[in-house]
């Protein structure tokens, strides 16, 4: 499995961290941590920004957070027209990493609030695309 089944639209089929959609389906959610200097990255990165390793690992995401901040949309770019309102959001779980996603559709705009206790979880759409989502820890 590739990128090609992450997400809604157009992503590189072929990349060196394509594992992350393979784990994904499995519901799993992880990122990379450099071998060499333990710098951790989400989404994943196959080689190293800090100290420009490419001996990298996989290491599960924590699964409580913050919400750092959010927006919501009411309209959209082509090819996702039919998504909104839709929120998105950045997630702190501390330890640097920070991740940007939506918001589950089961949590409405309104209920919506900074600070607020957050995890992600896998998410399949009925097409068989995947991805994840933040929803309520
Ligand atoms: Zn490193």
């Amino acid at each position: 499995m590739g990128f090609d089944k992450f997400g809604r639209k157009s992503f590189t089929a072929v990349t060196k961290t394509a594992k992350f959609v393979d784990l994904l389906g499995e519901g799993k959610i992880e990122g990379t941590v450099c071998k060499k200097c333990g710098a951790k990255f989400f989404p994943p990165r196959a080689d190293c920004s800090a100290c420009l390793s490419n001996e990298m690992d996989w290491f599960a995401m924590p699964n409580k957070g913050k919400l750092e901040t959010f927006t919501t949309a009411y309209y959209a770019p082509f090819g996702f027209e039919a998504d909104p309102p839709y929120t998105m959001g950045v997630v702190d779980f501390g330890d640097g990493l920070k991740l940007f996603a939506r918001l589950t559709k089961g949590i409405k705009p309104e209920d919506v609030s900074v600070g607020m206790n957050v995890t992600i979880n896998p998410l399949k759409y009925d097409d068989g695309q995947i991805s994840f989502e933040i929803t309520k820890a």
